[in-house]
């Protein structure tokens, strides 16, 4: 009887421990062990191609700065897709600890952190704006407030086949500012996943800027070619 309440209080105990020291001990691509702190082993981290340098996303003489964390290739682009489609928040959880780190690095200042909206009919069939998480899980890491500025009211085409030109065309005028909100004088980090020629990105901010907010920047995961 005596050896059956031991056993009882050791199989408690361990379940005691095993909250206790529960973490994701594995790489998020590639699942091997990892012993230490992070998300990813260093042969995955190698697949990245970080991308260092800031850019300008240019239209009419009117220019937003934007950074991206990587290419999208290698890894970065197994992890927007398994965020995207896989609804690995890990995986996403992953890609805005880079985040974290670059405007850390980089010592953007902001106000308010926002992200590119998806139109009601995609948020209804995926169940989540990926740039949301990333952005909320930014605003939570740096004390910032998430704030939903802006909406999408034309449904359009996915960007992917298109090209640079039919882009810009495709996406202008498919934002817009939420009416009650105020942007006056905001500095705003606006994020999204995949940034390609930047009409959409600049559509956003251009509509930002319109609606009086002083600056923004853009910051996205990866950064891709037509
Ligand atoms: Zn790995």
């Amino acid at each position: 009887m005596g050896n059956g309440i031991v056993k009882n209080l050791r199989f408690l105990w361990d379940c005691v421990l095993q909250v206790i020291y529960s973490t994701d001990e594995n790489c998020v691509l590639c699942g091997q062990d990892l012993f230490g702190e992070g998300f990813m082993c260093n042969d995955c981290e190698e697949r990245i191609r970080f991308c260092e340098d800031a850019f300008q996303v240019e239209r009419h003489g009117t220019s937003f700065n934007c950074y991206s964390i990587s290419y999208y290739s290698g890894g970065m682009m197994e992890l927007v897709l398994m965020l995207k489609y896989k609804s690995n928040f890990r995986a996403g959880e992953t890609i805005a600890n880079y985040m974290i780190k670059r405007i850390e690095k980089e010592k953007i200042e902001f106000d308010a952190v926002t992200y590119i909206p998806m139109s009601k009919k995609s948020l209804k069939k995926r169940g989540y704006n990926q740039s949301k998480y990333l952005a909320k899980t930014i605003g939570d890491a740096l004390n910032k407030p998430l704030v939903s500025y802006l909406c999408k009211i034309k449904d359009t085409k996915d960007q992917i086949g298109l090209s640079g030109n039919e882009r810009w065309n495709n996406v202008q005028e498919s934002f817009d500012v939420i009416d009650k909100i105020n942007v006056k004088n905001k500095n705003i980090l606006l994020v999204d996943d995949v940034i390609t020629t930047g009409a959409t990105a600049f559509s956003c901010a251009d509509q930002l800027m319109k609606k009086g907010a002083k600056k923004i920047t853009i910051l996205t995961a990866a950064k891709s070619k037509v």
